[in-house]
């Protein structure tokens, strides 16, 4: 197996803790972790997409196994949703336990995390700041702090912010911009109280296409 650089193609560190950038820029995919750069004309892939790293490696690279493939694409889905391989290991246990396909079953429950979810009702730019805000324990779930962002949101769960973390400058931005984000339908969002409200669970309709399930699965079915 060829030797793994830092920040190089295994990325099998705990949680990577480079320029964001370059691990897009590796996948060569958008991943979306810089807020709302990312959907600005800042966001590096709009300008080049080639891998970090001198062009004769990048091309060395580009030939992949079978094997490199499904690598590729479960970490590309982890640091996607900024979780430690340990607890996605545990994620995709789980998801091969319930009904319906494992690969959708995987995206669904990373969705119901509790930071994606203060992620998708605009409450932070990008998971990782969710993931800081759930930690510091400004969000209630149906009027109790939860300070675990991998806690799973169930339908009909209301989350909305602390009252003492209502008085923060983080919090007056956030509600002043709320009006411009979008949130999907399986969610919803009272702007006024900032208060959102999981309508249902998240289906297959919700889920972010951008990812290869099958390679993930076939990944941890070996
Ligand atoms: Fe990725 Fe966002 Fe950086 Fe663009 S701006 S490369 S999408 S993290």
């Amino acid at each position: 197996m060829a030797a793994v650089r830092k920040g190089g193609e295994g990325y099998n560190m705990a949680r990577y803790t480079g320029p964001v950038c370059r691990l897009c820029r590796r996948f060569g995919d958008k991943l979306m972790l810089k807020g709302e750069r990312c959907s600005t004309p800042k966001c590096p892939l709009e300008k080049r997409s080639t891998p970090p790293g001198r062009r004769p490696l990048a091309r060395r690279r580009s030939r992949i196994s079978e094997r490199g493939l499904q690598l590729r694409e479960k970490q590309k889905l982890r640091f996607s949703y900024g979780i430690l391989e340990r607890q996605f290991r545990r994620v995709f246990v789980g998801a091969k336990k319930g009904p319906g396909t494992t690969g959708e079953n995987l995206l669904i429950l990373l969705e119901r995390r509790l930071d994606n979810v203060v992620y998708r009702l605009g409450f932070a730019d990008s998971r990782a700041q969710a993931r800081q805000i759930v930690r510091h324990g400004h969000i209630m779930v149906n009027g109790r702090k939860t300070d675990i962002p991998s806690f799973l949101v169930k339908s009909g769960d209301v989350v909305k912010w602390r009252e003492a973390s209502t008085k923060t400058e983080y919090y007056k931005r956030v509600a002043e911009e709320i009006e411009e984000k979008f949130i999907p339908d399986w969610l919803s969002l009272d702007k006024e109280s900032m208060t959102g409200r999981v309508l249902n669970l998240p289906g297959k309709d919700d889920i972010e296409l951008g990812f290869n399930q099958k390679a993930i699965v076939e990944y941890y079915s070996r």
